[in-house]
C-alpha cells in the first residue's frame, strides 16, 4: 500500500499569484507601464460570467489592468472581429482573451486567428501553438502550463517518465503532451478511439486525465506510486441531493495507490488563471522589450 500524497494547487497558485504581484510591481516601476489584460465575453453562459469575474478581480489583485468586453449573445461574427482588431492596437492591452465556447454562430477558430499572436495570453493562436510544436518561445495555453508547473514542483526533473494524457483536445490534451515532451518524459495520448485504455494507463508514472467524463479512471487504471494530474472538473448529483465537482479520476480508489494526486477542487483549477497572470505579465515584458 503506497501512501498517497495531495499535490495541494491551490496553496501553489497563491504562491504563484503573491510572487507575481512582486514582479508586476517591479515591471510598473521599471518601465512606467501597467500590464492590461482585455477579456471578451459574449452572451450570457453563466459558468463563463464566474470565470470572467475571477479572472478580473486576480487581475486586478496582481496589480495589472483588467479590461472587459461584453458582447450580447445576438452579437455577429464581425462584431466580435471588430472587438479584436481594435483590442490588438490598443497599446494599453498587452494580453487578449476571447472566453469560450462562443454562441453557436461565432467561428471560434476565426475569432482565435484574428487575436495578435503576441497578446494571445491563452496561447491558441496557430503561431503560438506551432512555436510550442517546433520548441520556440511561445505563449502556452494555461491549463497545461499549470499542471506541469504542478509536476515539476512535486517530482523535479520528468526526463525520462512514462507520461499518458488521456483527453486530446487542443485546450488541454495536446499542448500538455507538447510540454511534456519539451520536459523529455515519453508521452502517450490516449483518446475516445483507444484500445485497452486502462492497460495504457497502468504504463503512466504521471498519469493525466483531461476527459470530462466524472470518475471514468479508476484506481486499477493506476500504477502503483504514479503521479497522477486530473484536469476533469465534473458537476454531478450528490445522493442527498444538490451537486458536487469531482474530477476524471476516481479519487477515492486512488488513494493507496497513487504516489500522487491532484485533488478537485483545488488541484490544477487554480492554476489556470495564475498562469494566465503570469502569461500576461510576459506578453507585457516581450511588447515593452520591442516597443510596443
Ligand atoms: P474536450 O471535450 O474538448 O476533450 C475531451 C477529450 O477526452 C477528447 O480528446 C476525447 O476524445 C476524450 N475522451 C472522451 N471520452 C473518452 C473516453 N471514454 N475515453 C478516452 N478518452 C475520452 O474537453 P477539454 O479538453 O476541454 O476538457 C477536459 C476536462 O478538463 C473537462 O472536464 C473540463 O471541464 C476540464 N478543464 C479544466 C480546466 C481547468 O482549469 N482545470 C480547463 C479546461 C478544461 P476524442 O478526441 O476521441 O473525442
Amino acid at each position: 500500500m503506497v501512501e498517497t500524497r495531495l499535490i495541494d494547487g491551490k496553496a501553489f497558485a497563491e504562491r504563484m499569484r503573491l510572487r507575481l504581484a512582486d514582479e508586476v510591481a517591479a515591471f510598473v516601476t521599471d518601465t512606467g507601464v501597467t500590464p492590461g489584460l482585455a477579456v471578451v465575453l459574449v452572451g450570457e453562459d453563466p459558468a463563463s460570467a464566474v470565470y470572467v469575474r475571477n479572472k478580473g478581480r486576480q487581475t486586478v489583485e496582481a496589480g495589472m489592468n483588467s479590461i472587459e468586453h461584453k458582447l450580447p449573445a445576438t452579437a455577429t461574427q464581425a462584431d466580435v472581429l471588430a472587438l479584436v482588431r481594435q483590442l490588438n492596437d490598443d497599446p494599453a492591452v498587452h494580453g487578449i482573451l476571447v472566453q469560450l465556447p462562443l454562441p453557436v454562430p461565432i467561428d471560434a477558430q476565426a475569432v482565435l486567428a484574428t487575436i495578435d499572436p503576441a497578446k494571445d495570453v491563452d496561447g491558441f493562436h496557430v503561431v503560438n501553438v506551432g512555436r510550442l510544436s517546433v520548441g520556440l518561445d511561445a505563449l502556452v495555453p494555461c491549463t497545461p502550463l499549470g499542471c506541469v508547473m504542478l509536476l515539476k514542483d512535486a517530482l523535479g526533473s520528468l526526463a525520462g517518465l512514462e507520461a499518458v494524457v488521456v483527453g486530446r483536445s487542443n485546450i488541454v490534451g495536446k499542448p500538455l503532451a507538447q510540454l511534456l515532451l519539451r520536459e523529455d518524459c515519453t508521452v502517450t495520448i490516449a483518446h475516445s478511439r483507444t484500445r485497452d485504455l486502462p492497460d495504457v494507463c497502468r504504463r503512466a508514472d504521471i498519469l493525466i486525465g483531461a476527459v470530462g467524463r466524472p470518475e471514468m479512471i479508476r484506481g486499477d487504471w493506476i500504477k502503483p506510486g504514479a503521479t497522477v494530474i486530473d484536469v476533469g472538473i465534473n458537476r454531478v448529483e450528490k445522493a442527498g441531493g444538490g451537486t458536487r465537482l469531482v474530477g476524471d479520476v476516481a479519487f477515492d480508489e486512488a488513494q493507496g495507490i497513487a504516489g500522487r494526486i491532484t485533488p478537485v477542487p483545488g488541484g490544477v483549477g487554480p492554476m489556470t488563471i495564475a498562469c494566465l497572470l503570469q502569461n500576461t505579465l510576459t506578453a507585457a515584458r516581450r511588447q515593452v522589450a520591442a516597443g510596443g
